[in-house]
């Protein structure tokens, strides 16, 4: 116990550093030192955790690393992609985390960690742990069917042999059928643009780094696509471990409440209202820390809220006073039939309540995990990155879910979904038949979840085989 010593350096964004915090405490679960790098404005996410976790006896502790956000014409505060101005600045932001490569070389030459799990969006981690002959390890954040289909996309390139952005096309060489368009597909990527943008060239950089790092850890758990963990690892030839899924690791009531930031309402006052309700009557209506909707999309959500009839917690990212686009009356017309929080919800704590029926999700992968791990079926409304695929997984191969009929992949200013469709997917998920099979299901995958990662279980014993190579690398070298 206690041998091996690992850095987790997740990338500065709510979606990547909390099921990174997750994965250091599993580790440190399992006897290692777990030490995760961050920024200082991000160390509120990881503190309290980590300050609670020490004191049950866990080796955990935090390093932080300058952000040099001003240098690279960002805001002084601009440490996570949260806070990032506008979509312009991606760039500058990746710029000054590729500048943290030699504060993290310092830190490597210092403790000598046994191995280095770093995000995707940092490719040259790998270069770093080189150095010091340390194995590096990846963390996308996301599912083996994305990875996959990302994976046929780029080197198949489907969508320019369709004749129109609406056409279906299906993803070549994977385990099913999987069809999308060509709007749906991200920008970038469906580009015949010769010159390299900025962004381009970083993700060409992660997607090399695949090949010269020492393999993928995956927050999935192999119950969920076993296809597509197979494909991964046997016909993409890619070395991968399934450690999921990590929202699992939050079993009190507080580690579920506090994840990545403080939650804008007060989780009793959220709990006794959902007390209040039947079970399975709640819809929980939420799309991750990034999503950005057109305010004509957020006029359009309410009305379809309303008009679906039932009850609802929605989490709206704005204040108050940005609320132009809210129809007038709707909170009046709809109190006591929903709970609006503004802001940042204790989502996994609302998923595990059993009054919740039904999740509308942008299908971010932690989110489509903590559902699943709640057993609560989904309406499916993707947005951008890994989404669409993720909505496959949800909708088609497992059939736990049913869409609004989202059709473009963007980043801002998402618009586009009527008010009926999305009324009549909630309805769909919470009501009749068809429902209650969807729950069943999803509820069936909540068990293998569960089991995935208890002693024995698939996710337990993938974790330790890479615990044994890493010791056993350690040994060699
Ligand atoms: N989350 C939360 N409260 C919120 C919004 C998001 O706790 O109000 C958490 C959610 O539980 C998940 C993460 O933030 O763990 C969002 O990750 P996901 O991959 O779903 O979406 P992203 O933010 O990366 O788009």
């Amino acid at each position: 116990m206690g041998d091996l010593h690992v850095f987790f350096f997740p990338f500065m964004a709510h979606g990547h550093m909390i099921p990174t915090l997750d994965m250091a405490k599993l580790f440190a679960s399992r006897g290692v030192k777990a030490t995760i790098i961050t920024t200082p404005a991000n160390q509120p996410v990881f503190s309290k955790a980590v300050e609670k976790y020490t004191q049950l006896g866990f080796q955990m502790e935090i390093r932080l690393l300058e952000f040099p956000a001003v240098e690279v014409g960002l805001p002084e505060d601009c440490e996570s992609a949260d806070k990032i101005p506008s979509v312009d600045g991606l760039p500058r932001f990746h710029k000054a985390c590729a500048m943290l490569q030699p504060p993290l070389e310092h830190l490597l030459q210092e403790l000598r960690p046994n191995c280095l799990v770093a995000d995707m969006f940092f490719p040259w981690a790998t270069e770093a742990a080189a150095k010091f002959d340390i194995p590096r390890l990846i963390f996308h954040g996301s599912s083996y069917l994305a990875m996959c289909a990302m994976n046929s996309l780029r080197t198949h390139k489907p969508f320019n042999h369709v004749s129109s952005d609406s056409e279906l096309f299906t993803i070549p060489n994977l385990p099913h059928e999987l069809k999308l368009t060509r709007l749906q597909v991200s920008p970038m990527e469906r580009s015949k643009l010769e010159t390299p943008t900025p962004f381009s060239e970083i993700f060409k950089r992660v997607f090399e780094s695949e090949d010269t790092s020492y393999g993928v850890i995956f927050n999935s758990f192999y119950e969920l696509e076993p296809d597509y963990a197979e494909h991964y690892k046997n016909v993409l030839g890619r070395r991968a471990w399934s450690v999921g899924p990590l929202s699992l690791f939050n079993t009190d009531a507080e580690d579920k409440a506090e994840r990545g930031k403080k939650s804008s309402i007060n989780e009793h006052e959220c709990l006794k209202w959902l007390d209040s309700k039947n079970p399975h009557s709640v819809v929980y209506i939420c799309f991750g820390s990034t999503a950005n909707f057109a305010p004509s999309q957020l006029h359009e959500m309410a009305m379809g809220i309303e008009d679906s009839g039932l009850d609802f917690v929605w989490v709206i990212r704005n204040k108050r006073e940005e609320e132009k686009w809210m129809p007038e009356g709707f909170e009046e017309r709809t109190k006591g039939k929903g709970l609006i929080i503004r802001g940042w919800a204790p989502q996994v704590l609302i998923l595990d309540h059993p009054a919740v029926g039904a999740f509308v999700t942008h299908c971010g992968w932690n989110s489509t995990l903590e559902g699943v791990c709640a057993g609560v079926p989904f309406v499916t409304w993707p947005l951008f990155a890994d989404q669409f695929l993720n909505e496959k997984l949800m909708t088609d191969i497992l059939r736990t879910g049913s869409g609004v009929g989202s059709k473009e992949w963007k980043s801002a200013d998402c618009d586009g979904v009527k008010r009926e469709a999305i009324a009549e997917a909630m309805k769909k998920v919470m009501i009749g038949e068809e429902s209650e099979e969807m729950r069943s299901r999803v509820k069936a995958m909540k068990d293998k979840a569960k089991k995935a990662i208890e002693e024995g279980g698939s996710s337990y014993v993938d974790l330790g085989s890479l615990l044994d190579e890493l010791r056993a690398y350690h040994t060699k070298h």
